[in-house]
């Protein structure tokens, strides 16, 4: 097939040319002298941009998935109460888990759309005057439905209350792209993943630990192995690893903290955003559609879950995109299933690249009998990246200067005299 596929799924997000070299490399001994420096660089980088000092990070050769299991067992046992919002398929995901592995979750369902329902939170942590809640789960970004919630309020609700139950948050989606911080925010237990906002291929699982949930690990009586904290930071501690480590996703996990750190972590949020704007603008401007997130406080800067009209199928308008236009967007999952389709903005992203799947989601939305106006998507997105500063990390040239009026857009050279 010719030209390239464009990839807009919320993850696995692009990897960039300089990552993919970065991992071309001969495989080595993970036992070498060497190998500790590059196991401190990992961790020294992965500090900064889970911004803390006091958490520890841990690298598994894992999904994020095998993080929300490492976060659970080595800190809680059987029957332990937990509280979880459910607002969507990944925030649905890990409170499943924590049934599955015996612990008692206390639900809030909320409706998709919307994010961590921080009044009732505050309310059932008053209540729980016993202490019986052990930890509180958040999804931050609930990829599923394009929604981000208040880690910082669900904080103040803990302290509010006074209630000393762990604080665990799933950032697999917006580590490296939203604001997240570990320490001010009072983390206790932060899980991610590599192949989303750290533009890297799946296969690294990315946990950070607070030394609260560290010294939970003795009184804890779930089962581990695999994920047994404790393992690591002893291997750690002297630069190695339990088992043989994922080499060459951990060359490519330093370029990207490389590539974040060169951009800035402040630029790369603000890169986010402003991308991220100028989707929304597409789609509730130009399209005229509405977004899953109910109101602009839980708008996502790293996905966007578009709701299509009554009537039309959004599995057919994704298939549509893949299969003529060679566009992978993402799918509606489990409730939200056939009802919208999601643009993955994270990551190694500019306007132009997202342009592409504005007007190719666009064509297939057309092609599919949805009535958009055409070329709507991309004059919304358009105007309104022109006409807001572009973060510096998008610009090839430090602060080119806007042409101000239709006379400045006039080449001189070419006007009659
Ligand atoms: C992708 C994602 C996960 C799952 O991560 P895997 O790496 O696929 O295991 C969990 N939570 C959120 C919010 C995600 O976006």
């Amino acid at each position: 097939m010719a030209g390239r596929n464009f990839l807009f799924v919320p993850g696995p997000t692009n990897v960039p040319e300089r990552i993919q070299r970065a991992m071309m490399v001969s495989m080595e001994d993970h036992r070498s002298p060497r190998f500790p420096q590059l196991t401190q660089t990992i961790m020294a980088g992965l500090r900064e941009i889970f911004r803390t000092e006091t958490g520890t990070p841990f690298v598994f050769p894992s999904s994020g998935t095998g993080c929300w299991e490492a976060a659970l067992t080595n800190t809680l046992s059987p029957g332990d109460k937990v509280l979880a919002a459910r607002f969507g398929q990944f925030s649905h995901l890990w409170i499943d888990m924590c049934e599955r592995l015996g612990l008692d979750v206390q639900i809030v369902e909320c409706e998709w759309g919307t994010g961590v329902p921080l009044q009732q939170y505050e309310d059932i942590l008053k209540a729980d005057t016993q202490h019986q809640i052990k930890a509180v789960l958040v999804c931050h970004n609930e990829t599923a439905t394009g929604v981000t919630s208040d880690i910082a309020g669900v904080r103040e609700a803990l302290d509010e209350a006074a209630h000393p139950a762990l604080l665990f948050v799933d950032c697999v989606s917006s580590l490296g792209c939203i604001d997240f911080r570990f320490d001010d925010w009072g983390i206790d237990m932060a899980v991610s993943g590599s192949q989303k906002g750290l533009m890297l291929p799946a296969g690294l699982g990315i946990l950070c630990a607070s030394p609260k949930a560290l010294a939970m690990y003795p009184s804890s009586k779930l089962k581990r192995a695999y994920f047994d904290l404790p393992d690591m930071i002893q291997s750690n501690a002297t630069g190695y690893f339990p088992y043989t480590p994922a080499l060459t996703l951990m060359y490519g996990l330093i370029e990207s903290l490389k590539m974040i750190s060169e951009e800035g972590l402040d630029n790369v949020i603000a890169r986010h955003h402003y991308l991220a704007e100028g989707v929304r603008a597409a789609v509730t401007e130009g399209w005229q559609l509405k977004l899953c997130a109910k109101e602009q406080r839980w708008h996502s800067d790293t996905v966007s879950a578009v709701m299509l009209p009554e009537g039309i199928a959004g599995a057919e308008v994704i298939a549509r995109a893949y299969q003529r236009y060679n566009l992978s967007l993402g799918g509606g999952l489990s409730k939200v299933a056939g009802k919208l389709f999601r643009i993955g903005h994270l990551g190694d992203m500019n306007e132009i690249h997202l342009m592409a799947a504005i007007n190719g989601a666009e064509m297939a939305m057309l092609d599919c009998g949805v009535n958009v106006q055409p070329g709507s998507g991309a004059a919304a997105a358009g105007h309104y990246w022109r006409t807001h500063e572009a973060p510096s990390g998008l610009c090839a040239m430090p602060k080119p200067a806007l042409a101000k009026s239709s006379a400045a857009r006039t080449n001189t050279a070419l006007a009659p005299s």
